[in-house]
């Protein structure tokens, strides 16, 4: 092949793989989807859809407004009474529809979220099927929604308990895992019959408008799921939590804007689910397997560009093996490819947008201003798109912003520890409580760290602990409730108690 026969098809392989980008992405529903059509915003608005690689348009959306909103509930509490009627075995099936539907799609979604949030495509694939894995657990757990039946302790009358569907349900989602923070709320709340209102962020909203599609092919009745993308998110949560018709809100997001909705559900007695920030201590204890811990903290750190809530956002390492973890570790991070998500070469993408570079950049430059040691990384890169380099960080002074803050991006400060008690003082400093990363050989020792640590969910060397069947949440200002798991679905469900009267004595 000649120089030129070569440029000549390497060009025509770029055309082939933007026309199936630009294909893709004319697939994708772009209305707001109202008792199961997809229509225009009232006002006509429309607001924009980036590539965080580029900064390119990828799509345009109608943005609903507050009328659009409302329209959405009264689609939502039309469609409660009936679905809530339905039998849970056909609300499993359709959800098990939608698991068979979204693997079978899993290159389209893995695509989708590479294009509109910069994940690389490998990673987003794992996505697809962590997040599918909601459909297939709650297709599961819709049938298992027990009740009881029981004597009062007096041995006369009885005790009937029943769940019933909590009702119209606003759910609000994060742009960092667009499939699988969506699937994770409409999954059970698809199973315990509850209809709902959907407003992603806006983003990434491309995923969730194509996942409603494939919620509907998979045969969801119209009005059990609207969805309302919008450039105004208040604009849509204000009306809906402020109508009595509405009876729950879960959220995930930021613990700033979670603190808002719940003053704002108190105004109507919502339930609420709340699955706010973190701030993960990663703790090496001086008996861990050091290659293995630095294996996990790669995962535990840079799943997601360390764009999510469970990062590992403090490394705390026992001083005997600080160095050889240390230096393991930044010469790991600082082999990685950064790039654009969609090539195959691609270890990190871009991180959402200018100023999320620009805050990551500002942690970094105020501890290194504090006397830490940038290992490698620590400078972002020119260009388009909003790349920032893996960055290890030593000797990051105790008091520092970067240890309290969430960060949000591929940075790891590492600070050491020289007793258990102060590395489980370190990891209990913050307000924050969603995962924790325990590594040692000393299984005791890590148990009963475990008991001792303020956290939702802790892991025992390893890494990644998502998982649909685990109960997934925070305590203090992680969060309210839990995602996954068997829990799951109980955030959805109100119990309801029929007190029974002797039946002997009737
Ligand atoms: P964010 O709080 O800015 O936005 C989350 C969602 O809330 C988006 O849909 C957004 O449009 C909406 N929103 C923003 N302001 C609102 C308002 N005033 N009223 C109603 N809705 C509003 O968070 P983000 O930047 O999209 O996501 C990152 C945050 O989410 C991080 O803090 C991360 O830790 C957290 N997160 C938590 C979990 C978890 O399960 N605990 C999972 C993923 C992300």
């Amino acid at each position: 092949m000649t120089a030129s026969t070569a440029l000549t098809s390497f060009a025509s392989l770029v055309d082939a793989t933007r026309q199936h980008e630009s294909d893709l992405l004319a697939s994708v529903p772009t209305g707001l989807l109202i008792g199961g059509q997809w229509r225009d915003s009232s006002d006509g608005g429309t607001f924009d859809v980036h590539d965080p690689a580029t900064g390119e348009v990828l799509a345009t959306l109608a943005s609903a407004t507050s009328e659009d909103a409302v329209t959405a509930l009264d689609a939502a509490d039309a469609a409660q009474p009936f679905w809530a009627a339905t039998a849970p075995r056909v609300r499993s099936e359709i959800l098990r529809r939608a698991f068979e539907l979204v693997t079978e799609r899993a290159d389209e979604f893995a695509l989708l979220m590479t294009l509109e949030m910069g994940k690389p495509l490998a990673e987003a694939r794992g996505e697809v099927t962590y997040g599918a894995e909601f459909l297939r657990w709650f297709a599961e757990e819709a049938v298992r929604d027990y009740g009881r039946y029981l004597t009062t302790p007096e041995g006369k009358n009885k005790i009937l308990v029943q769940q019933k569907p909590v009702g119209p349900c606003l759910l609000i989602t994060p742009w960092n895992f667009p499939l699988a923070m969506a699937t994770r709320k409409v999954a059970p709340a698809v199973a315990a019959g509850c209809t709902m209102v959907l407003k992603p962020a806006k983003l990434t909203p491309l995923t969730a408008q194509y996942f409603a599609q494939t919620m509907l092919d998979a045969g969801l009745p119209a009005g059990v799921l609207n969805v309302v993308a919008s450039s105004s998110a208040s604009g849509i949560s204000g009306p809906l939590m402020r109508d009595s018709r509405l009876r729950k809100v879960s959220f995930t997001g930021s613990t700033p804007v979670g603190k808002r909705l719940l003053a704002d559900a108190a105004g109507n007695v919502l339930r609420t689910s709340m699955e706010l920030g973190g701030n993960a201590p990663f703790i090496v204890f001086e008996d861990a397997d050091v290659d293995k811990a630095v294996e996990g903290a790669m995962a535990a750190k840079m799943r997601n560009m360390g764009e999510a809530c469970t990062a590992a956002n403090r490394f705390l390492v026992h001083e005997a093996v600080a160095a050889e973890f240390t230096r393991k570790f930044a010469a790991a991070m600082g082999s990685l490819s950064v790039g654009r998500g969609t090539a195959p070469t691609t270890q990190v993408g871009p991180l959402i947008d200018a100023g999320a570079r620009a805050d990551v950049h500002a942690l970094v430059t105020a501890a290194v201003d504090a006397g830490a040691t940038a290992l490698t990384g620590g400078t972002p890169a020119d260009g388009p798109g909003y790349f920032y380099p893996p960055t290890v960080l030593a000797n990051v002074p105790k008091g520092a912003a970067i240890l309290r803050q969430e960060i949000f991006g591929p940075v790891a400060p590492v600070t050491t520890f020289s007793t258990e008690e102060e590395a489980i003082r370190q990891a209990n400093s913050t307000e924050y409580g969603l995962a924790a990363y325990l590594y040692g050989r000393d299984f005791n020792r890590l148990l009963r760290v475990a008991e001792q640590i303020e956290f939702g969910m802790v892991g025992f060397n390893a890494g990644v602990i998502s998982n649909a069947a685990a109960p997934f949440g925070g305590v203090k200002q992680s969060g309210l409730g839990r995602e996954g798991g068997s829990e799951g679905i109980a955030e959805y469900t109100t119990t309801q108690y029929i007190g029974i009267a002797d039946p002997y004595a009737q």
